[in-house]
Order: structure tokens, then sequence, then C-alpha cells
């Protein structure tokens, strides 16, 4: 964990309300400034700053964070509508919270290609 993380903070039950799932891998819970009628945050519960820092030992964390990812989707009545994951990494990914983290937005019609 790390001390001045919102998201480690999150994870760790400091913060926020009840997560929408939580295992011992990964936790999800709405975004703050949702931009789609569904728009959740899935993170690892472990401090990884951003996919760049994600290494070989995290490959079956990464898979489970995108598999909960698409079961949420499902729970959620979104899966068969269509959704979209995105990582944004880095200044030009418009990263602005350096925990590593999927959005899962959905429940309507979203444009591309991204601003
Ligand atoms: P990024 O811009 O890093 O891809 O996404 C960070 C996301 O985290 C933003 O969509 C922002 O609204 C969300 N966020 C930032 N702080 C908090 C918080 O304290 N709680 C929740 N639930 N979401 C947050
Ligand atoms: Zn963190």
């Amino acid at each position: 964990m790390s001390q001045d993380c919102i998201f480690c903070k999150i994870a760790a039950g400091q913060i926020g309300g009840p997560p929408l799932f939580q295992d011992e891998h990964v936790t999800a819970f709405r975004d703050v400034n949702p931009q789609a009628p569904l728009h959740v945050l899935l993170i690892p519960n472990k401090h990884i700053v951003s996919l760049n820092e994600a290494n070989a030992e995290d490959q079956a964390l990464l898979g489970h964070l995108m598999l909960t990812a698409v079961k949420l989707a499902q729970a959620e009545g979104v899966a068969n509508g269509g959704y979209r994951l995105v990582a944004n990494t880095g200044p030009n990914g418009g990263q602005s919270v350096f925990h590593l983290h999927l959005h899962l937005l959905a429940g309507r019609r979203l444009t591309w290609p991204p601003g």
C-alpha cells in the first residue's frame, strides 16, 4: 500500500463506501465523476502505478481484472448492449490517479475516437 494513494485507501476500506465488488486481488467501485450511466473503476488491490509498471508476475492479476470487468458488465446488465474498458496511461493517456485502473463505461452510445 502506498500511503498517499487514494485508490489504495479505497481498496483498504479506509475511504469511500462499500465497493461494488472486492476479492483478494481486485476492487471495483463507482467513479466519483461518472462519464456514462455506468462508470466503474477496477483496480488491483496492490499498488501498481500504471500499466508501464506492471510486469510478468502481474499477468494473471491483469487478466483477472479484465475478466472481473466482464462479470460486472454482465451483472449490471450492460454486457449485451456493449461497453468500453479503458486504461488511461501516462500524461498523453490522460491518467490522473497513479494507481493502475480500468474504467468500465456503459449505458450510452460512446463515441470514437476519444477526445
Ligand atoms: P484517470 O483520469 O486516472 O484515468 O481516472 C481517474 C478516475 O478516478 C477519474 O475518472 C476520477 O473521477 C476518479 N476518481 C478520482 N478520485 C476518486 C475518488 O476519491 N473516488 C472515486 N470513486 N473516484 C475517484
Ligand atoms: Zn495505490
